[in-house]
């Protein structure tokens, strides 16, 4: 396989660029792994990768149902940020931010890492002592955050109309180093840095069931066959509930849509994140110039990746409201995805009641900002089965014990 150098660029420039390999292979499926990991998304995909980065691991399967990236990690709207109250929440998103931060040069590919700063915008006296509590708690946490007034706003964000008729903006929570980066990118830049380790990753392979005996995992069926595993791990997102029934266990996490759209691509007008939890809706700008819009989640559970229609009303006045100047933009287009969401809005990753077993789930509507820092705690959960520090307060006993992390505020979309 080619790396993605200068010279490399160059060569297939002048060639038309016939001459790149696949980036990963499609591999049958071998009769055993040491471990099989369900789900081919961010997650997934980091977890194999620090498994075998870090832990010397590449005995391992990535198993998908459909295509590579095609759940909620490439349907987001790609923003990463780290500004979360609790201190367990602040390490692993800071963690993951930070590891974002060389991913590209790591990966040798491109995730289009982009720190352009994350603004969240405080539209009632309420929302604004909680945005400066969060800044000081982030002071605390050795995260770059702080709270800025309305001129500032205005002044990194011209199009923002402050003196809303419902809710004037009363400040902002600015995260300087937070940002987006290429959602695809992220899952592409670890299928094929796993694939030159190594791993494969084999695609249209639903898991239909889980092996147990005596209490402990020995394999999973799946379209292609039966498949041992030493260890397994679920990182099935949306589907997670449907996993660990089939292990006999249940999770305390409930599946409902969550909406994005995007306008017509405009020249640069906004170059920086801003998220408007009040009125609700969150907006950047694509590098093709589209706006990148995030609704809400469903009020009612279900699995359908379309959602409710007067999401995309309500997102769209609420913006209108807050940026006048896109009411005469056209939507190109919207879609949904099927998020994982906890009672504490916080994830799992977690040992489960059946040995070897693991899951990674519960990121709900803020998991792509956490891909790295996830896959990295998930991968030593696995190879030791132990949690480190940065997985030990997000496992399941939390919730037998009430050592909630609750971040249904920071987490910035209304569930
Ligand atoms: C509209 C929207 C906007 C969002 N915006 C943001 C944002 O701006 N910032 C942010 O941080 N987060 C955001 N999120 C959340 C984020 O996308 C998710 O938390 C994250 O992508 C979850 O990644 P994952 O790898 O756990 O799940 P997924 O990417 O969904 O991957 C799970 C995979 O498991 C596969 N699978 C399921 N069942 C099986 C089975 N039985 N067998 C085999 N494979 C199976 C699925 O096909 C899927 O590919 C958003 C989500 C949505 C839907």
């Amino acid at each position: 396989m080619k790396g993605y150098g200068a010279w490399s660029l160059i060569r297939e420039g002048l060639r038309h660029h016939l001459g790149w390999g696949r980036a990963w292979g499609s591999p049958a499926p071998r009769r055993r792994y040491e471990v099989v990991i369900v789900g081919a998304g961010g997650h997934g995909l980091a977890t194999a990768y620090y498994l075998a980065r870090n832990h010397g691991i590449t005995d391992i399967a990535v198993l998908e149902k459909s295509w590579l990236g095609g759940g909620n990690t490439g349907r987001n709207t790609t923003i990463i940020r780290s500004n979360y109250l609790h201190d367990p929440s602040a390490a692993i998103y800071e963690k993951a931010r930070q590891l974002y931060e060389t991913l590209s040069q790591e990966l040798d590919f491109n995730i289009m890492f982009s720190p352009r700063g994350v603004m969240m915008l405080a539209q009632t006296e309420h929302e604004k002592r909680v945005w400066q509590r969060v800044a000081h708690a982030n002071v605390l946490q050795g995260i770059d955050t702080r709270f800025i007034g309305p001129e500032e706003v205005k002044r990194r964000v011209p199009i923002i109309n402050i003196d809303g008729p419902r809710y004037p903006v009363l400040g902002a929570l600015w995260q300087p180093r937070g940002g987006t980066a290429r959602h695809d990118a992220v899952a592409w830049g670890y299928a094929r840095a796993l694939d030159r380790m190594g791993v494969h990753i084999i695609e249209n392979c639903e898991v239909t069931g889980i092996r147990t005996e005596g209490g402990k995992v020995v394999g999973v069926e799946t379209g292609k066959g039966p498949i041992d595993c030493g260890k397994l791990a679920l990182v099935v997102a949306g589907h997670s509930s449907r996993l660990a029934e089939m292990a006999g266990f249940r999770l305390p996490m409930e599946s409902v849509t969550l909406q994005a759209l995007v306008s017509e691509p405009v020249k640069p007008m906004l170059d920086v994140v801003v998220m408007a939890n009040t009125v609700h809706g969150y907006i950047s700008q694509s590098d093709k110039g589209e706006l990148v819009i995030g609704g809400g989640t469903d009020g009612y559970v279900n699995y359908t990746r379309r959602g409710a229609f007067q999401h995309v009303e309500e997102t769209v006045a609420a913006l209108v409201e807050t940026f006048p100047v896109l009411g005469r933009l056209r939507l190109m287009r919207q879609w949904g995805g099927i998020v994982d969401v906890t009672g504490d809005r916080s994830p799992i990753l977690s040992k489960t009641p059946v040995e070897n077993l693991f899951v990674n789930c519960g990121w709900g509507t803020g998991g792509f900002k956490a891909i790295p820092g996830s896959g990295w705690a998930m991968a030593e959960l696995v190879a030791t089965g132990e949690p480190g520090a940065l997985a030990e307060p997000f496992a399941l006993s939390r919730f037998r014990e009430g050592r909630f992390i609750d971040e249904s505020v920071a987490a910035g979309v209304a569930h």
